[in-house]
């Protein structure tokens, strides 16, 4: 049987959303369950892709079926398309599977041409309805021409207000039909000196070009970019949905209105909307006229208003989720155009599923899964006051790298951001780029503002594990770091100028808007004790300081998944032993200057066992090469060089020879445990020590360190390095005349370690996938400079998202699947998680739990992400 393109609205229904889109499918469902809806068709996604496999073309099989589609509509509607007595026009409008708001192409009022508008004022000698003839006649050219044709909307505004300036009006209404007229005119002539050639005037050709125009705008550069951000894959395609125009711009017994069922902002249960008195289509949000709230329509349109109030019911109740509907009354009648499941923010997305839950309309798991987990990051951060941002004009723009909202004084340094907090002040740190030993000064600002780098830069993720705000990447800066001062948006900023940065748009305003703290209200907690019911993965934390892990608890953490362990070695005292080290020459002098930093490890061990009473915590042993840790200033270098009684020129040499040429593949991970065995014996002597001490004040909390050895590609190396770590833990319990359990494990994260998981599991108490490392080990790229060639492979299609930020299921996850199944019959008690920036990605959770990991580990921010994406993944 040949391929079905085309669904009549009587013939399809809103499981079938795959195939006619989410427009389509409910309008669809609307007519089935006895709205008010205007009968067309809907062309379906898959022709739409077959538009692109067909290399951009419609072929003739799918516009028969549509022309087919046509004659039924017009039999239904008892018009006929460029009809002289009875024509029928109707509105072209896209519709994806998943909603992407105003990202494609509707074009409304198509059919009409010189003819059929001389016709139907012919038949109607009502001066007004002339006006509204005309008036529909530039609305359509205008549309067609920026929506088919590409010709810009701003020369057909211009037209508009040039001829609203010469009849003295401030408003589209006031323009009488001989100036619609003269607008249609000008508009046809404007489309011919842009395209050189005539408007097209035959009704089916109009069609055709709306078809195709509605095919292309899935490809245009916004909806891209919307897909990316939303996850909407590009193969989904949309469908196109032909349907005869209702007309809220006929007269003033007409109009158009756009309607919640509840309010999408708090969630309240109650009706929310605007309404215009004749007026079509956009005119509603595109702000030419205030529009009335919903409200006053009852006033002016008494039984409209009450039937659509029934048609709210109808909807919630069918539906049973919040609604968003266009509508339009024409001569006060009701006609139903769209309607969907409401976009909400965070706050109302949880009042309206508890409410629905009270109310009957929904189960419990139900309610969990109707909760976009990636709207939860902006209820845990610091928010901007609503109004004061509504009120305030962006300066800038960069990415929205780390939700929240931060306004303080700007400072240049790491170093001023920590010394102006301490006085008390609130600072936002601005940066060229930022480097591992800012991270202090990040954390004293309340936000971080960069000129380079992108959503996986250094300051991008450090600002998203801190869950703090973070703008990166506003090349519009013009960046004076030397003298503290930088230009944008025509201003010169000096150090302690107010900055205030939004980590969720990316816009950057001048001055101070006032911010207000994030607050776990009632809903938030009930919906997510139903997760922690429905979920079986366990939701770890990625935490480095006792802050972090205290925080993570209160967010939900059952353990800590990863404790980088080189995060605390940044303070001064531990910095300067930590380059003695460094600088050695021999085993003894190493041992040394480890012993000095052992006490400061031990404490800071202490503390997150303290803060997870009694949870389980994994601590990651030294990872990254040693050169990240040398000092890079004269000065620093003079003191290294005195504290080690070596020349300023030794040091130099010292730190050069640490020089590598792909350090993320260099001397670092478990490698430093194998050339520098003490390294791993003082980090060992730490952990147990601590945990010895913890044990003994806390006998009714179970402390058992879970030692984790980065970078192992062979199970030799593993094995070298936990006898070491054995050795010295057996030691020191001995030692202590205690008990004490604790394990051994590894990462996965290079990919021989995946594929050799079966014997690595022999030695391995657990695995942890370290899911950054692996990703770049294997696609072959640094994920350090991924973000300068990306870009280009989003743009060609190559690949659709970030595989740092989203989990590479098909490569990098069969990886992961394999290890699982190779590490599992090996040693049954093997127990497995995953750490990388991955745990807190929704869809990687969802991943994660189908192949068995027993639990994700985050950042703090994330963990409520995490639980809520385990939830939905096991309902
Ligand atoms: P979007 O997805 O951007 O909202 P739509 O296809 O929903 O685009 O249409 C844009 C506007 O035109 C909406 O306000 C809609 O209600 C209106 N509209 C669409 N089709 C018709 C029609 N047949 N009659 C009257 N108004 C219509
Ligand atoms: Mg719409
Ligand atoms: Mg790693």
């Amino acid at each position: 049987m040949a391929n079905k393109w085309v669904y009549m609205f009587s013939e399809g229904n809103m499981t079938m959303r795959n195939l006619l889109g989410g427009k389509g499918a409910n309008l669809a469902e609307m007519t089935s369950i006895g709205l008010p809806v205007p009968q067309g068709f809907t062309i379906t996604t898959e022709a739409c892709t077959q538009y692109y496999e067909d290399g951009r073309k419609i072929n003739d099989e799918i516009m028969a079926q549509a022309m087919d589609g046509v004659k039924k509509m017009e039999e239904i509607n008892g018009k006929k398309f460029g009809d002289l007595q009875n024509p029928l026009l109707v509105s072209v409008r896209s519709g994806a599977r998943a909603s992407m708001p105003g990202m494609m192409d509707t074009i409304l009022n198509l059919g009409l041409n010189d003819d059929v508008v001389a016709a139907m004022i012919k038949g109607n000698p009502d001066p007004a309805f002339e006006r509204f003839v005309y008036d529909s006649y530039r609305r359509f050219i205008q549309m067609f021409s920026d929506v088919v044709m590409e010709v810009g909307k701003k020369y057909f505004e211009q037209l508009i207000d040039q001829m609203k300036e010469k009849k003295g009006v401030k408003f589209d209404v006031d323009l009488t039909a001989a100036d619609l007229k003269e607008l249609a005119e000008q508009f046809k002539a404007e489309y011919k000196k842009q395209l050189g050639k005539d408007f097209p005037s035959d009704p089916v050709e109009q069609l055709k070009l709306a078809i195709e125009a509605v095919f292309r705008s899935w490809d245009n550069p916004r909806a891209n970019v919307y897909r990316r951000d939303n996850d909407i894959p590009y193969s989904w395609g949309t469908a196109v949905n032909v349907m005869p125009m209702v007309f809220g711009n006929l007269n003033n017994e007409s109009g158009t209105g756009v309607a919640f069922t509840r309010d999408p902002a708090t969630g309240e249960n109650k009706l929310m909307g605007e309404f215009l008195i004749n007026a079509q289509g956009e005119d509603v949000v595109a702000g030419v006229r205030t529009p009335m709230p919903i409200a006053q329509m009852e006033k002016e349109f008494p039984e409209a208003y009450a039937e659509f109030i029934k048609v709210c019911e109808t909807l919630e109740n069918h539906y049973h989720d919040m609604q968003d509907m266009e509508f339009t009354v024409e001569n006060k009648k009701l006609y139903m155009l769209q309607c969907r499941n409401g976009k909400r923010t965070a706050p109302a997305a949880l009042k309206i599923a508890c409410d629905l839950v009270d109310e009957g309309h929904k189960t419990p798991e139900e309610a969990v899964a109707m909760i976009d987990p990636r709207n939860l990051d902006t209820l845990l951060h610091p928010q901007f006051d609503a109004a004061a941002l509504k009120a305030a004009t962006p300066i800038g723009k960069g990415l929205g790298a780390s939700p929240g909202a931060a306004c303080g004084k700007v400072v240049f340094t790491a170093d001023d951001a920590v010394a102006w907090a301490e006085r008390g002040e609130k600072v936002v740190l601005v940066r060229l780029e930022t480097s591992p030993e800012d991270i202090t000064g990040m954390k004293a600002a309340q936000g971080i503002l960069t000129v380079r780098g992108g959503m996986t830069s250094h300051a991008a993720v450090v600002a998203r594990g801190m869950g703090e705000c973070c703008v990166s990447g506003c090349g519009d800066i013009n960046m004076d770091e030397e003298n503290k001062k930088f230009t944008l948006g025509g201003k010169e900023f000096h150090e302690g100028d107010f900055l205030s940065i939004d980590g969720t748009t990316g816009n950057i305003y001048d001055g101070q808007i006032a911010t207000v703290d994030a607050k776990i209200a009632g809903e938030f907690g009930r919906i997510m004790a139903w997760a922690d019911e429905f979920r079986r993965l366990k939701v770890r934390t990625n935490a480095d300081t006792p802050a972090d892990a205290k925080k993570a608890r209160e967010l939900g953490a059952e353990g800590i998944g990863l404790c980088r362990t080189e995060h605390m070695f940044f303070e001064e005292d531990r910095i300067a032993a930590f380059r003695e080290m460094i600088c050695s020459d021999t085993v003894e002098e190493r041992e040394a200057a480890l012993e000095k930093i052992l006490p400061y490890q031990q404490n800071d061990f202490k503390q997150l066992y303290e803060a997870l009473e009694g949870c389980p915590v994994t601590i990651r042993f030294l990872d990254p090469p040693l050169h990240e840790f040398v000092p890079t200033t004269e000065d620093e270098i003079k003191k290294l060089a005195d504290a080690k009684g070596k020349s300023v020129d030794e040091i130099k040499a010292i730190i050069n020879s640490l020089h590598e040429f792909n350090p993320m593949m260099g001397h670092r991970g478990c490698r430093l445990a194998v050339t520098y065995p003490e390294i791993a014996k003082m980090q060992t002597k730490a952990v147990i020590r601590a945990a010895l001490e913890v044990q003994k004040a806390h006998a009714d909390w179970n402390v058992k360190p879970e030692i984790m050895i980065p970078l192992v590609c062979e199970v030799k190396e593993l094995k070298y390095v936990k006898q070491i770590v054995v050795e010295t833990a057996d030691a020191e319990i001995a030692a202590a005349g205690a008990k004490l359990d604790y394990e051994v494990g590894t990462m996965i994260e290079i990919p021989r370690a995946a594929l050799t998981a079966d014997e690595i599991a022999k030695e391995a108490d657990f695995f942890c996938f370290g899911t950054n490392d692996l990703t770049q080990m294997t696609f072959g790229f640094s994920r350090d400079d991924a973000g300068k060639f990306l870009n280009a492979y989003y743009d060609t299609k190559i690949f659709e998202n970030d595989p740092f930020a989203k989990l590479d299921q098909t490569g990098v996850g069969k990886l992961m699947e394999m290890s699982l199944k190779l590490g599992k019959p090996v040693n049954p008690s093997l127990h497995v998680g995953i750490c990388g920036e991955h745990g807190g990605d929704p869809s990687s959770v969802e991943f994660c739990h189908k192949i068995g990991l027993d639990y994700v580990s985050c950042s703090p921010f994330r963990v409520p992400v995490a639980r809520l994406a385990a939830a939905q993944a096991a309902i």
